[in-house]
């Protein structure tokens, strides 16, 4: 598994664009924000952020609720930020999940 951080390609503070993985296109955008707190295996919590872009009202909104269902954890805490693309409207997920000690990352197409 390949580890980002371990030997950085470029310095620490350069920073790296995210493409799109449809078209390569750097132009994306983040739309929504879920996070989703909770210790092993546990019960926890769920945080959503829907921003401008993701609403005809164009107005960021906030939502609680304990739905883990989407977690991409399977056992402890994840974060997914859903993005769009300008070049072909694509809508990507990244996430970010503990598992075993780790902190994993991956991409997913929305459907
Ligand atoms: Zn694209």
């Amino acid at each position: 598994m390949r580890a980002i951080g371990d030997r950085p390609a470029a310095p620490p503070d350069e920073l790296v664009v995210l493409a799109c993985p449809n078209c390569g296109g750097q132009c994306v955008h983040h739309d929504r924000v879920d996070i989703y707190e909770r210790s092993e295996d546990s019960n926890g919590l769920h945080v959503r952020v829907m921003g401008c872009d993701a609403r005809p009202q164009r107005q960021p909104v906030v939502s609680v609720d304990h739905v883990l269902d989407e977690n991409p954890s399977d056992r402890r805490q994840g974060v997914s930020i859903r993005f769009w693309c300008e070049g072909c409207s694509l809508r990507f997920t990244l996430d970010l999940a503990q598992h075993k000690g780790q902190t994993v990352i991956a991409s997913r197409v929305e459907p």
